[in-house]
């Protein structure tokens, strides 16, 4: 296993599942002191425990991405106890159910607020951490929804997110780009990965409009639009995130990657 993080502090937002805790994973196995952010701390803790059982270095630390106090005092911890930020993984992010118009204020706020604003929050609040650590490396996650739509038909069939996501998704994309401007001079590099469909909790569960369950559903979307057969799980995701925030790609910055088997590059 390379050791791309070795003496580096690296910040996973929703670390305590899904692609996020697959991230961590990867990020303590190459060296990293890992620190989790969520906000089921019972979880967070059981992730932290079983990394540093199998050798690696991680914390929790509870945070509500959405909320701006939580985040800096979050960061302010993680800063307290390692001395540094040099990696940002941006990964905390929510759907929710509902088809435009039939969308309530609340669950626009939230969407917005968990996806959007919380990326903005938590690299607000780390970012004079990067930069006094003479740099460093920024992920955000955006999704597929960012950058496809959809038919009616395919809305019949299998269900939508939220118009929230959907544009959530995509202030992050531009948020990114904004962002790997600012870092130039900083040598801060800002990245952000775009997955199609996941096998994870949050997919498997279904923010996906379905009587049948997310599951079923989610299966028949990877089968008919996917070129790459069977789903995409976390570690794929993860060993692109940490890719992108190791020095191998330390010519890349301001990129959106997708990683959606395929989907993408059909018609
Ligand atoms: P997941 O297992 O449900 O993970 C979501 C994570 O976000 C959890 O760790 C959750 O922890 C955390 N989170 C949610 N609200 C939060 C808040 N207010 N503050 C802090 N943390 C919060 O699902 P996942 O699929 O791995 O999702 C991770 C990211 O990938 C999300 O941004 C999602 O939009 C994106 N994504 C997923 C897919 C997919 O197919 N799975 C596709 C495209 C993009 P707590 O609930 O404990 O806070």
């Amino acid at each position: 296993m390379a050791n791309r993080f070795e003496g580096k502090v690296a910040i996973v937002t929703g670390g305590n599942s899904g692609i996020g805790e697959a991230t961590g994973r990867q990020f303590a196995a190459e060296g990293a002191k890992t620190v989790l952010m969520a906000r089921r701390e019972e979880q967070g803790r059981a992730v932290a425990e079983s990394i540093r059982a199998s050798g690696g270095e991680a914390t929790f630390i509870r945070c509500d991405v959405s909320d701006c106090d939580s985040v800096e005092a979050a960061i302010a911890a993680a800063v307290e106890t390692h001395g540094r930020i040099d990696v940002l993984f941006n990964n905390a992010g929510a759907g929710a159910r509902g088809n435009f118009p039939d969308e309530s204020n609340e669950d626009w706020d939230r969407v917005i607020g968990v996806n959007l604003t919380g990326t903005f929050y938590v690299s607000r609040a780390a970012w004079p951490h990067l930069v006094a650590a003479g740099g460093g490396a920024v992920v955000q996650m955006s999704s597929l929804a960012a950058q496809r739509g959809f038919s009616s038909r395919m809305q019949d069939e299998y269900g939508t997110a939220a118009s929230s996501y959907y544009a959530a998704k995509a202030g992050i994309d531009a948020l990114t780009r904004y962002m790997a401007g600012v870092g130039g001079r900083h040598n801060i590099r800002v990245n952000c990965v775009r997955p199609g469909q996941i096998l994870t909790p949050m997919a498997a569960g279904g923010t996906i409009n379905d009587p049948d369950g997310g599951h079923h559903v989610f299966e028949k979307m990877f089968d008919f639009h996917q070129i790459v057969q069977g789903p995409g799980y976390p570690q794929d995701v993860a060993n692109l995130v940490a890719f992108l925030a190791s020095d191998d790609a330390r010519f890349i910055s301001g990129e959106i990657v997708n990683i959606d088997g395929g989907v993408a590059a059909k018609i």
